[in-house]
C-alpha cells in the first residue's frame, strides 16, 4: 500500500494473531476482469479470422498494432539475416540460455518404450510421439521477450515437433524484434505469424491461406489471448489443445534468519515489476522485528530506484508478508497458495524442497534468484499461475508429446484374459464386445479339436 509518504510496503500479518480465514482472505489472488466481457470481445474476432483468413488477420494487426505498412501476416523460414541483426553480447546470452534449456529438456526424453506383461501372453506397451504442429504465442508488441520464445521453442525442437509456428505481435513499423526472429531461426521454426491477441490464436487454430494450422497452442499472453485459447480449445471443429490456464505472474519467498534482507527484497521486486496485477508473498520464519524491518526497508529503497516503480507500487498494494514461527507452518501456507514461483531463502533449502506439494518451479538457496530460471538456468519459465500449480505442470518436454499405448496378446493371453472381458461385456450389455472374444476362443477350441 501507499502510505502518506508514499512508502512502498506490503501489509504484514502475524499468523498466530489472526484467524485462519483472515490469512486465506489475504492470500486471495487479485480478481480478474470479468471473463464474460472479454469473451464478448474475443468471440467475434475469432469468427472473423476464421471466415476472412489472412485479410482479416492483417486488418486486426493494422488496428491493434498500428502496423499499417504490413502487407503479409506471415514470415516464412528461412528468415533474412537482416531481421536478426543483434549485438554480440545478446547473441552470446541467447546462445548460452538456449544450450542450458536444450540440455535440461533433452534429459526429459523417454528413450525407451514402456512394456509390461500384465499376465502371461498379455503385453501392454506405451510409447511417445511428438505433436506434429505446435503454435507458440510470444506476447507483447512493445516488450521484447526472447526468453519466452526460448522457453516455448527449445522444448518443441527437442521433442521433434515437425512444424513449429511462432506468433507475436509486430511493432508499429511492422517488424518483429530481432531477438525473437533469431530465436525462431535457432529452434527451426517454419514460420512466424506477425499478429497478436485473439486473432493470432484463431489463425493458428483454424489456419489461413498462409498461416499453418496447428495441433496445440502454447504460451502466455494477456486476457484476450487466454480467452481465445479457451474458446478454440473448446471448439471440436478446431481440433486444437492448449497448454494451461493463465493468470498474472506471482512469487512466494520463504525467508528465515539466515536470509539476506537485500536478496529477499530483490526477488520480491523482480516479480512485482512484471505488472500491476502481479502478486508477491513473503513468508518469514522466526524473524525479529529488526529483521522484518530490514526486509521492508530494502524493499522500499530498492523499489524507488527501479525504472518500473509504478508497476511495483500496483503489485505491492495487493501483496503481503506473513510472519510465522516454523518451517512447517510456512510450507503449509505455501502449499495451500500453490505459487507459480517458490523461492527458499532458508538454512536448508533442499530439505525443505521435499516438503513442497504445490508450486510451478522452486528456487533453492541464496544464490538462486528467480531471474536465473526466467532466462538461463535451463528450467522452464512458462508455469501455472493462479493456484493451478495444484493440478498443472509447467511447460516441459511432455507438453510437446503425446503417449500412445498398444496391446499385443498371444493365443494363451486371450485365453487368460478372455473370461473377464466377456463377463464385463455381459454386465455392460455390449454383446458385440463379448462376441469379439467368444468367436476367437471358439475358433481356437475348434482348431484344437482338429475341426
Ligand atoms: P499480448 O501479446 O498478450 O497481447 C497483445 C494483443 O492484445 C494485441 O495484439 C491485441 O490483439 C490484443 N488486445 C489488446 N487490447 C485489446 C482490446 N481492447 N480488444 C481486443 N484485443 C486487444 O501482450 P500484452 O498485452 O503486452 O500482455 C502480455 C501478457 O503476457 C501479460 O499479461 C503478461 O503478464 C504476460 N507475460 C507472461 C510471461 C510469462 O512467460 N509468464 C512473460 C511476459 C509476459
Amino acid at each position: 500500500g501507499k502510505t502518506a509518504e508514499g512508502r512502498i510496503t506490503m501489509r504484514r500479518f502475524v499468523t498466530a494473531d489472526e484467524k485462519p480465514e483472515t490469512i486465506q482472505e489475504a492470500l486471495q489472488r487479485p480478481s480478474q476482469r470479468s471473463t464474460e466481457k472479454i469473451m464478448a470481445i474475443v468471440n467475434p474476432i475469432i469468427k472473423e479470422v476464421r471466415a476472412g483468413g489472412d485479410k482479416a488477420l492483417l486488418s486486426y494487426t493494422h488496428k491493434f498494432e498500428k502496423a499499417t505498412s504490413l502487407t503479409s501476416p506471415v514470415l516464412k523460414a528461412p528468415f533474412p539475416e537482416s531481421m536478426m541483426q543483434l549485438p554480440q553480447e545478446t547473441i552470446d546470452a541467447i546462445d548460452l540460455s538456449f544450450e542450458n534449456i536444450r540440455k535440461f529438456h533433452a534429459a526429459q526424453r523417454e528413450e525407451k518404450t514402456l512394456e509390461v506383461e500384465t499376465m502371461p501372453g498379455v503385453v501392454c506397451t506405451r510409447f511417445s510421439r511428438p505433436i506434429e504442429r505446435v503454435g507458440l504465442y510470444v506476447p507483447g508488441g512493445t516488450a521484447v521477450l526472447p526468453s519466452t520464445a526460448l522457453m516455448l521453442g527449445v522444448p518443441a525442437m527437442v521433442a521433434g515437433c515437425q512444424k513449429i509456428v511462432l506468433a507475436s505481435p509486430p511493432r508499429a513499423d511492422g517488424r518483429l524484434t530481432p531477438e525473437i526472429v533469431y530465436v525462431a531461426h535457432k529452434v527451426g521454426a517454419e514460420s512466424i505469424v506477425l499478429a497478436g491477441g485473439a486473432q493470432a490464436v484463431a489463425a493458428m487454430a483454424y489456419g489461413t491461406e498462409n498461416v499453418t494450422k496447428v495441433d496445440k497452442i502454447l504460451g502466455p499472453g494477456n486476457q484476450f489471448v487466454t480467452a481465445a485459447k479457451m474458446i478454440v480449445s473448446n471448439d471440436t471443429t478446431a481440433n486444437v489443445s492448449i497448454d494451461m490456464p493463465a493468470g498474472p505472474s506471482e512469487v512466494l519467498v520463504i525467508a528465515d534468519k539466515t536470509a539476506n534482507p537485500a536478496f529477499v527484497a530483490s526477488d520480491l521486486l523482480s516479480q512485482a515489476e512484471h505488472g500491476v496485477d502481479s502478486q508477491v508473498i513473503c513468508i518469514t520464519i522466526d524473524l525479529s522485528e529488526q529483521q522484518l524491518q530490514a526486509i521492508e526497508d530494502e524493499l522500499h529503497d530498492q523499489a524507488m530506484a527501479l525504472p518500473r516503480v509504478d508497476m511495483v507500487r500496483g503489485a505491492i498494494s495487493h501483496s503481503i508478508t506473513l510472519v510465522t514461527s516454523s518451517l512447517e507452518e510456512a510450507m503449509e501456507l505455501s502449499n495451500a497458495y500453490a505459487p507459480e514461483h517458490l523461492i527458499l531463502q532458508i538454512a536448508h533449502p533442499l530439505a525443505a524442497r521435499d516438503m513442497v506439494q504445490n508450486a510451478g518451479s522452486v528456487f533453492c538457496g541464496d544464490w538462486t534468484p528467480e531471474s536465473v530460471g526466467d532466462y538461463s538456468a535451463g528450467v522452464n519459465h512458462s508455469l501455472p499461475t493462479y493456484g493451478y500449480a495444484k493440478q498443472y505442470s509447467g511447460v516441459n518436454l511432455g507438453s510437446y508429446v503425446k503417449h500412445i499405448t498398444s496391446a499385443h496378446l498371444t493365443e494363451q493371453g486371450l485365453r487368460n484374459v478372455g473370461g473377464a472381458v466377456m463377463q464385463l461385456a455381459k454386465v455392460e450389455e455390449l454383446e458385440a464386445h463379448r462376441r469379439a472374444v467368444s468367436i476367437r476362443l471358439k475358433w481356437l477350441d475348434g482348431r484344437a479339436e482338429g475341426k
